[in-house]
């Protein structure tokens, strides 16, 4: 496998990041997960807008965006798949330990994997911790990501691919991976940004593509919901069939099928949409 990293691309196998980066160290980095249809990027420059909003967010250096464009498309070059995620991480780069940033600069690698395209539905779990909507990392696609492994480390105990957590005011926020959406008498509903959730892209496009409410929703509304569906990168749309003990007999119910539909559709027909 090759991989991008230091400018230049490499064998992922001798490739070697500094074992004093502060991505390992202290977590400090951002990332982006970048889905590759038979070689091409999609939605990419929505991507390197949310890598740069992290980025200054996190107070690192604005990402040279024409090198991560040449350097994913060199790592798509040189690993065909015909479905991809592609790995967009940008660290504090190599610093002293403690939290203090050193002064030789963030480091970027980009990486791929195959992927393949997930089942049409999934069993979801809601966790006991809450999602801080007012944190310094709200809102931030940080590598500091152990809540989220713990949560879906839960979701997987219990036969479920996804966790959804509330905020600190109980309020439905977003799974460790993905966005939630929820059909009320017809109408799709999805927290909005100050619920604490990262501003998904997916999220965003099936928004505007199926007219989907931004609405204040309490985590109980999973109870009642006639229809609940996830959004990512990864999962594009995917209906919920169970949350909890909750079965969802019919799913994916009618409304999801169709932000399905449209999902694929769309985003088919235009590749940076
Ligand atoms: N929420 C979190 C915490 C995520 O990590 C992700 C994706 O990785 C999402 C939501 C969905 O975002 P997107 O649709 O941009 O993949």
């Amino acid at each position: 496998m090759k991989i991008w990293l230091d400018g230049a691309l490499r064998d992922s196998e001798s490739a070697r990041v500094s074992v004093f980066d502060h991505g390992l160290t202290v977590g400090d980095g951002i990332f982006e997960t970048v889905k590759a249809v038979a070689g091409r990027p999609f939605a990419l420059t929505r991507h390197l807008d949310r890598l740069t909003r992290s980025a200054r967010g996190l107070g690192l250096p604005d990402p040279d965006l024409d090198e991560v464009r040449r350097a994913c498309a060199a790592v798509l070059e040189a690993n065909p798949v015909p479905l991809g995620r592609l790995r967009l991480t940008y660290t504090g780069g190599h610093g002293p330990l403690g939290s203090d940033r050193g002064d030789k600069g963030p480091t970027l690698v980009v990486a791929l994997g195959e992927t393949v395209r997930r089942p049409d539905t999934t069993a979801v779990v809601t966790v006991p911790w809450t999602r801080n909507e007012r944190g310094a990392l709200t809102g931030l696609k940080t590598t500091s990501y152990a809540e989220n492994v713990v949560a879906l480390a839960r979701a997987h105990e219990h036969g479920a691919t996804e966790a959804l957590f509330g905020n600190t005011v109980g309020a439905l926020c977003e799974g460790t991976g993905s966005n939630v959406f929820v059909v009320l008498d017809g109408e799709i509903h999805t927290p909005p940004l100050h619920s604490g959730c990262l501003a998904g892209i997916t999220r965003r496009l099936v928004a505007e593509w199926t007219g989907a409410k931004e609405t204040d929703l309490p985590l109980d509304v999973l109870r009642e919901a006639d229809e609940i569906f996830l959004t990512s990168t990864l999962r594009d749309v995917q209906a919920v069939h169970r949350v909890d003990d909750r079965e969802l007999s019919a799913a994916p119910g009618p409304v999801t099928a169709k932000a399905m539909r449209i999902f694929d559709e769309r985003s088919a027909a235009d590749i940076d949409p």
